[in-house]
């Protein structure tokens, strides 16, 4: 069982399971591939001069997938809610996707 989940796979929600996952932490990702990032180039971020989006997108998947987090590409999570045990032991999430739940 995972033991983070985090909703989202643009820069903010790779960033944090790249440091949950480094630290150990079994981290699951949930996205729908919406991120602007797509759109977008990256222009004197620092260390990187200038990036096509996407490409930095796919360099930001390869880093968190290097530390084993699994992600759920194209599923859009709908709901958490507690279950069993009750928060934050024990969760579920719901996808509208594959009509999952993931706990
Ligand atoms: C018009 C526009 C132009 C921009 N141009 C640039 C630019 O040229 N250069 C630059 O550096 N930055 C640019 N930005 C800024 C950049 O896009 C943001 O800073 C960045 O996308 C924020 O990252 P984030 O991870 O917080 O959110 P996002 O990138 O929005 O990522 C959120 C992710 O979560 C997913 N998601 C949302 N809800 C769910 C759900 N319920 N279940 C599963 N997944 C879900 C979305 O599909 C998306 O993939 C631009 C932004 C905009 C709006």
């Amino acid at each position: 069982m995972t033991h983070v989940a985090v909703v989202g796979g643009g820069p903010a929600g790779l960033s944090a399971a790249l440091f949950t996952a480094k630290n150990g932490i079994e981290t699951t990702v949930f996205d729908t591939d919406g991120t602007w990032v797509h759109n977008a180039h990256l222009f004197n971020y620092p260390g990187i001069g200038s990036q096509d989006g996407s490409a930095y997108v796919e360099t930001l998947r390869t880093q968190v997938d290097s530390f084993g987090v699994e992600r759920e590409q194209g599923v859009e999570v709908t709901g958490v809610s507690p279950a069993g045990g009750g928060w934050p032991t024990t969760w579920a999430v719901r996808s509208t996707a594959t009509s999952s739940t993931w706990t």
